[in-house]
């Protein structure tokens, strides 16, 4: 079997499996204990925390464990909502987040905020004007993703940062999909609160953690302890923590930009072997701006659900979408933000994901598989 559905979930680095039942055997205090046990598992909670902050290049207290991606958007949005709903009750986001943020703005709405979506253009690029244009003086919240998980595309953080100087709105960024594959820098960017989880980057799932500015204060989502500074209740989860640090270390800013161009040749061996074999497609995604890890495809005349269950029984995991409507029909929210609801395209498109473990060799016989099964299809 090989596994192109990296932007999904990744495999566990040996390393980070390695780390983590080391503490696991080793490090079974609560960090919050004052015992040997819990100085012991406090000090590996600390230097987990400063490999996080090192690598944003921010303070370690800015950054708070949590338990993944959604429980960091959810602390983003609804923490906000909360804080300043005196000062406003407007939030901006855009059409093509990811649900974690979606049904937290559907949810804030029905709390009696009230959300702007904004559109995509058919690149799924987003303009900075839209923005500008969307802001008021009583908006509290703008949360715009740094990467889009379906077609890989880099949105504008920096220049809505500038937009947002001076405006008193928070900005926050769903970086899931960014985190490790590109620099991702809150201060350069004007960014207030920032999603990671771990398991995008080969670190255990049900891990991740919120960048959250120095100096802003909110009511606590969890009650609870006084774990984190009292900003998240709950026994921290020592060994993923230690997990997701060690995934870390071992993506510095160097192999980041490696990987990158390697994900780059090994799309290009795809297109090139569907170019050779005179198979239409079209990339969903704006080429200028995106990452190269994440390759979404329009095949003409083949309905993805057929072509991802034939790749499939061949040995090969792709996906239609985003994991969380994968295991269902629903098409794609992205793909109806770029190109709209009905058009055949959203059921003509799949995600190749490339990731930790992908061979050249390997994806020269996915690309061939990849032709076989298109014709097969069209036959
Ligand atoms: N945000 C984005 C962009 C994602 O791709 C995902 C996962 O698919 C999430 C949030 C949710 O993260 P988690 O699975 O850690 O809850």
């Amino acid at each position: 079997m090989t596994y192109l559905d990296h932007a999904a979930t990744s495999p566990m680095h040996p390393l980070v499996i390695e780390k983590m039942t080391q503490v696991m055997q080793a490090t079974f205090g609560n960090p919050s204990s004052i015992h040997h046990y819990g100085r012991k598992a406090h000090t590996e909670l600390e230097n987990a925390r400063q490999v996080i902050a090192d690598a944003l290049a921010v303070k370690a207290h800015e950054v708070i464990f949590t338990s993944g991606g959604t429980e960091s958007d959810n602390t983003a949005l609804i923490e906000t909502a909360w804080a300043k709903k005196d000062q406003g009750k407007h939030i901006i986001t855009t059409a093509i987040e990811h649900p974690a943020i979606l049904n937290t703005a559907h949810y804030l709405e029905q709390m009696g905020f009230e959300v702007t979506y904004l559109p995509v253009d058919s690149k799924g690029q987003l303009s900075v004007d839209s923005v500008a244009a969307a802001l008021r003086e009583d908006t509290i919240l703008v949360s715009v993703m740094t990467a889009n998980n379906e077609t890989g595309n880099l949105l504008p953080i920096r220049a809505i940062g500038e937009l947002l100087k001076g405006h008193p709105a928070l900005f926050h960024t769903d970086a899931v999909q960014a985190f490790g594959k590109v620099p991702v820098h809150p201060y350069e960017n004007g960014v207030d609160l920032l999603s990671v989880s771990a398991h995008k980057f080969n670190g255990p799932k049900g891990i991740g953690f919120l960048y959250r500015k120095d100096g802003l204060r909110s009511p606590s989502f969890m009650h609870g302890g006084e774990q984190e500074e009292k900003r998240r209740a709950g026994t921290e989860n020592l060994a993923a923590i230690c997990g997701m640090a060690q995934a870390i270390k071992l993506l510095s800013s160097e192999v980041q930009a490696e990987n990158q161009e390697k994900y780059a040749r090994f799309s290009q061996i795809v297109l090139q072997t569907l170019d050779n074999a005179d198979i239409c497609y079209q990339l969903n995604g704006d080429p200028e701006h995106k990452m190269s890890h994440l390759l979404n495809l329009r095949l003409a005349d083949v309905p993805n659900d057929l072509l991802l269950l034939h790749l499939d029984l061949k040995g090969f995991a792709i996906s239609t979408g985003s994991a969380c409507t994968a295991g269902n029909v629903d098409p794609s929210h992205v793909l109806q933000a770029m190109y709209g609801k009905t058009d055949e395209k959203i059921h003509q498109s799949v995600r190749i994901s490339f990731g930790y473990g992908n061979t050249t060799e390997e994806i020269e016989q996915f690309a061939q598989t990849l032709v076989t099964v298109i014709k097969n299809l069209k036959r």
